[in-house]
């Protein structure tokens, strides 16, 4: 039994990497683990302080004698904090960091210069109520609450400083308007919200619909299990345009109810103003947004705020996961199957597994949605480990999935069309823009594009690097999507001096200089990496769509997700096939779901959709699946693969990926790493191999593959391999990389 316990007092400070270690007295020994809450004697005082144990061991780190003991232990019940530092725990355990990373994910901290805190009076009503106001303001004659109102005509929001200096208000001519519901005074925490001027949209309730029988069925079958006390997790397979965000909505009023709070989490891209004022029409107040360029002092301000009982829904990407509710019941993830949930820095968290964690932790419910499940989701489900509800239909009136049709690129060529639109696609696209409908055109991938090459010697120019073609921009610049690096377009081949260079390849801004040549009355909207780098560039453009101010819509997997834009009635999707062939395991069910996702856009309304697929090989499973949206029949070819292959969800894979400037250094430690690992009978090795891009930013990089059905064996093989490269003097210089998939 550990004697001694690492004990950390003020888990806002920024140095939550200091705990400090207590010695744990008889009456306490067993009852003490990761997250109880402690009362310790600090400082040369010995006052006692409030702690958290973050961890527990044997040893003790200096004198014994001189190691203090833990006071008590705080009866108060498990508080959030407490749950998240467990949650921590099992982070640094099962991914593999240290605890101080993991705390540091699960806990933001306070900032240490706080920003002085400043305050805003938002208007709260209508222009028309506003308008009713001010005249009744001005018959009465108050004349500073008339000038403060006027001030609203024309923004939602005023800082409180210019209220009080340049309107000269005091407190009193602000209060009754308070009191009265036409202004709130709210500090600037509140205003770190994506959208700002939404709660007054937000003001109009939304009405409620009434949930079709699908929809029905999932929430009530949740439901009936919650109130039975049963606590487990749902998928909630839904075509697009199902309706699920409805049934999360139904579920997310059920759970509140009972004074309990929910998280919702869906991809940043999809966290769009329309999602967030779907939303707050439904639930006001309650319910607060995140996202993740907020910084770490203004998510520690959000989390305040669900910590004090001020919201009871938090919205947001991954790391609002963390929310700090006292008494959280229900977790839902939307599009489970996006890779973004995936963190990609360390501690590598999955956030459907950590979000599954805490829902245990918690004893609350996870509820995941998703047209295309990932494939570890349906196979839990069909295993009945997750409960599961289907919905076939969509839900608007009269709207159908939309039909598709797979052309074959290889045949219009051998036809004599060398466009990049086949026969179909031109002659749909015109027709579309007759009925003056919209069209979204949808280029798998931005990474292919175009990218020089010289006809003499055949080499393509890369960069000085990484291991990848540089991409021409239409400014003339050749630039790594990578890293970022720059040069002007060369005039002659830097290998052997010729001046035939030539572009080959497709991207975006070229398809858009195509399609306007080709249909050149048509209004045109590109989304890529590039119009939208510019803050809300991705809003604005999406916005201009709906709004009708273009016809055709250009972009890659971006324009997937987000917005619903009744009059799109034709998605064209060119080079289907380009994720095809990517070097990874998922990727023919990443290529399944954004076909699935891209046709899901068209006919989102009454009126009839048309999907036009572009493929080199229309043959292929994942082309025929997507273009007859049949998820089954999709999954059973995949996990043939799957299972033929050893790949998850048949088993888990640990990657080792081994990084050095110093090329000898990553072979040498990756050699001991292969050997240390080939030890473990019952895992299977491949590799290690130079990883797909093998120097990226100047850094050689080695690659191993460990398969096993054993999630725990490969956490041994991790903890030993990261044992022997320390004290072999390894490690020094060389960045060391484990991820798992499962
Ligand atoms: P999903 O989240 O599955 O893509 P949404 O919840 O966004 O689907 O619903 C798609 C559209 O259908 C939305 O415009 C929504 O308002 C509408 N809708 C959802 N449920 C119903 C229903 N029961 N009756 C009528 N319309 C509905
Ligand atoms: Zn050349
Ligand atoms: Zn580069």
């Amino acid at each position: 039994m550990p004697e001694f316990a690492d004990v950390i007092i003020d888990i806002t400070h920024e140095k939550v990497d200091r705990p400090f270690q207590y010695r744990i007295p008889g009456q306490l020994k067993g009852a003490l683990r990761v997250g109880s809450q402690v009362e310790v004697p600090f400082g040369k005082g010995n006052h006692i302080r409030t702690g958290y144990v973050v961890g527990l061991s044997d040893r003790a780190e200096f004198d014994p004698a001189r190691i203090k003991a833990i006071s008590g232990i705080c009866e108060k019940g498990v508080s959030a904090e407490a749950q998240l530092i467990e949650l921590a725990w099992w982070m640094k355990e099962r991914y593999g960091c240290t605890m101080n990373q993991a705390l540091k994910t699960v806990l933001p901290v306070k900032e240490q210069v706080r920003r002085q805190e400043s305050r805003f009076i938002r208007c709260l009503i209508s222009h028309k109520q506003l308008e009713e106001a001010i005249a009744e303001a001005a018959r009465k004659k108050y004349r500073a609450r008339e000038r403060l109102l006027r001030s609203f005509l024309e923004t939602d929001v005023i800082p409180y400083e210019m209220a009080a200096g340049q309107l000269n208000l005091t407190r009193a001519s602000i209060k009754p308007l308070e009191e009265k519901g036409i202004l709130a005074v709210e500090s600037e925490a509140f205003f770190r919200d994506p959208v700002s001027g939404i709660y007054r949209d937000g003001g109009k309730a939304e009405p409620e619909v009434c949930l079709n029988e699908e929809q029905q069925a999932a929430a009530e079958g949740i439901i009936r299990e919650y109130d039975q006390g049963i606590r487990k997790t749902y998928l909630i397979h839904g075509v697009t345009g199902s309706g699920k965000t409805e049934v999360y909505m139904e579920l997310i009023r059920h759970v509140t109810s009972l004074g309990k709070q929910v998280i919702l989490l869906i991809p940043e891209i999809a966290l769009t103003y329309q999602t967030v004022l779907r939303f707050t029409r439904r639930f006001g107040r309650r319910v607060s947004f995140m996202n993740s360029r907020l910084s770490q002092g203004e998510k520690y301000d959000q989390f305040e705020r669900a910590k004090s009982g001020d919201v009871q829904i938090m919205i947001g990407p991954r790391s609002a996961l963390f929310t700090p509710f006292p008494n959280l019941g229900l977790i839902i993830i939307d599009e489970e199957h996006e890779s973004a949930y995936k963190s990609e820095i360390t501690p590598r968290y999955h956030a459907r597994e950590a979000a599954g964690q805490r829902a245990r932790l918690c004893g609350a419910s996870l509820v995941l949605g998703s047209a295309t499940p990932s494939l570890e989701t349906f196979t839990r489900a069909r295993h009945g480990i997750y409960g599961y509800f289907s919905i076939r239909k969509r839900a608007k009136k009269n709207s159908v999935l939309p039909r598709v049709h797979v052309v074959d690129m290889r045949q219009e060529l051998k036809e004599g069309n060398r466009s990049i639109f086949s026969r179909l696609l031109y002659q749909q696209m015109t027709e579309t823009l007759e009925r003056k409908e919209q069209i979204m055109l949808f280029l798998n991938r931005r990474g292919y594009s175009r990218f020089l090459s010289c006809r003499s010697c055949g080499e393509a120019m890369k960069c000085p690097h990484c291991d990848v073609t540089l991409t021409l921009h239409q400014n003339g610049q050749l630039v790594c999507h990578y890293c970022g690096y720059q040069v002007p377009r060369p005039s002659v081949c830097p290998s052997c001096g010729s001046p035939y260079l030539a572009p080959f390849g497709t991207g975006t801004q070229k398809i858009e200089a195509l399609v306007k040549e080709a249909f050149p009355g048509a209004g045109v909207l590109r989304m890529d990496l590039d119009t939208t780098s510019k803050k809300g560039g991705h809003e604005a453009i999406l916005s201009a769509f709906a709004d009708r101010q273009a016809d055709i819509l250009i972009g890659t997997q971006m324009i997937v997700k987000g917005h619903d834009f009744p009059a799109v009635t034709l998605v064209g999707i060119l080079a289907a096939d380009l994720s095809l062939y990517a070097p990874d395991y998922r990727c023919g069910e990443k290529t399944f779901q954004l076909l699935t996702q891209a046709a899901g856009r068209a006919g989102r309304d009454a009126r009839a959709g048309q999907v036009v697929i572009q493929s080199y090989s229309p043959e292929h499973y994942c082309i025929q699946t997507a273009a007859a949206q049949d998820y089954e029949g999709f999954y059973a070819r995949e996990m043939e693969y799957r299972r033929l292959l050893r790949y998850p969800p048949v088993c888990v894979m640990m990657t080792l990926l081994i990084g050095s400037e110093r090329e000898e250094a990553a072979a040498a430690a990756m050699e001991t790493a292969a050997a240390q690992a080939k030890a473990f009978q019952e895992a299977e090795l491949i590799g290690p191999v130079n990883a797909p891009i093998y120097k990226l930013n100047d850094i050689y990089r080695k690659i191993l593959y460990m398969k096993s059905e054993n999630y725990d064996i490969l956490i041994k093989i991790r903890n030993q391999v990261e044992t022997v490269l320390e004290r072999r003097g390894l490690s020094r210089g060389i960045s060391i990389q484990f991820d798992f998939y499962s």
